[in-house]
């Protein structure tokens, strides 16, 4: 009787590319559900989703599953991208599973707060948020990036909880209503606060990665972030509009400007300023066509309704 009243806890992690350090991640996540015998049910595991690497990820999680039958895997047929691993990780962690806890595999985030995470879980809350307290251990340039990255999304009116990557609890609950939210263009920051369940955060300071190197590069994180933007806002096509109302304004001006120079019979001097406002408007009405496309292009892949992703095999 009592095992059963034990909630039963899957800590999802997606992992791309990460043979370097599932081992160490494995131990130490191991020992977090260890400490925990007492609050979890024993059928509490690890679950891996290997998101179609190319190395050896997938043999390393069915050699960890061989010998122990807390740790699970999914392997995706192929490489899906984070945010959908995440989701295929989730959506297999539902069948068993009370409470699930989303961490990356380089453990930079501090796993030893998955206890404090499932303590509030027990309170009650759906969604427990586990937020950065520093960036000390983040280059210059990632902890620049991402917090103009933040900054720039609540400007636009998204709501993203500040310091928070995807290092979550969830309840059961908020993952079948997660599960609803059917758009192909995830971005699960903005989507989990729009859930709308009770939530809470715990505080921990985020590591330096423990091996291997970062999976997000320059170039995604900047498509991450307007892909984020795009999915969530009109913020871009509002500011397409108001820059549309100032060029029709600057162009009233200048029409006033030569009819005056009409009536005063004065010559307009010089083709250059026209020329160079024909090369400029033109310039922005290409940019404000690329982004109604991007939306456009949305559109259209939300009317696809596209699997996310395909389960090549399981080990649970
Ligand atoms: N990841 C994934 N699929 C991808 C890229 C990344 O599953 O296409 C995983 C990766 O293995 C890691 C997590 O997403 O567990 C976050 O990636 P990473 O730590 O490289 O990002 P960073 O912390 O540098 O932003
Ligand atoms: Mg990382």
């Amino acid at each position: 009787m009592e095992i059963k009243d034990k909630p039963c806890l899957a800590i999802v992690v997606p992992c791309y590319n990460e043979e370097l350090v599932l081992e160490q991640t494995t131990e130490h996540l191991i020992a977090v559900l260890d400490n925990m015998n007492s609050v979890i049910s024993s059928g509490s595991r690890i679950l891996y989703v290997n998101d179609g690497s190319a190395d050896s990820t997938w043999d390393i999680i069915e050699r960890l599953h061989a010998v122990n039958k807390r740790i699970a895997g999914i392997n995706l047929s192929g490489n899906c991208g984070h945010q959908n691993a995440l989701i295929a990780g989730l959506s297999t962690a539902l069948r068993f599973a009370d409470y699930m806890v989303t961490i990356d595999a380089d453990l930079q985030d501090d796993e030893t707060v998955i206890n404090d995470m499932v303590h509030l879980a027990q309170e009650g809350h759906d969604i427990v948020y586990g937020v950065r307290s520093s960036r000390a251990t983040d280059t210059w340039f990632k902890r620049t990036t991402a917090q103009t990255f933040y900054r720039l999304m609540s400007r636009m009116g998204v709501k993203t909880v500040y310091n928070h990557a995807d290092y979550r609890l969830m309840s059961r609950r908020s993952v079948e209503a997660l599960l609803r939210y059917e758009e192909r263009n995830l971005f699960l920051r903005g989507l989990v606060p729009l859930l709308g369940y009770r939530t809470a955060q715990v505080e921990y300071a985020r590591k330096e990665r423990q091996a291997g190197e970062s999976k997000y590069p320059l170039t995604k994180m900047l498509s991450f972030a307007f892909d984020g933007i795009t999915s969530f806002s009109m913020g871009l096509v509002h500011m397409v509009l108001w820059l549309g109302a100032l060029f029709l304004l600057i162009a009233t001006g200048i029409t006033i400007w030569v009819i005056i120079c009409i009536i005063q019979q004065k010559a307009i001097t010089g083709w250059t300023s026209l020329i160079l406002s024909i090369w400029f408007c033109s310039g922005c009405i290409l940019i404000s066509l690329g982004i109604v496309g991007e939306y456009i292009g949305k559109i259209y892949m939300e009317t696809k309704h596209r699997p996310r992703y395909n389960i090549k095999d399981e080990r649970l």
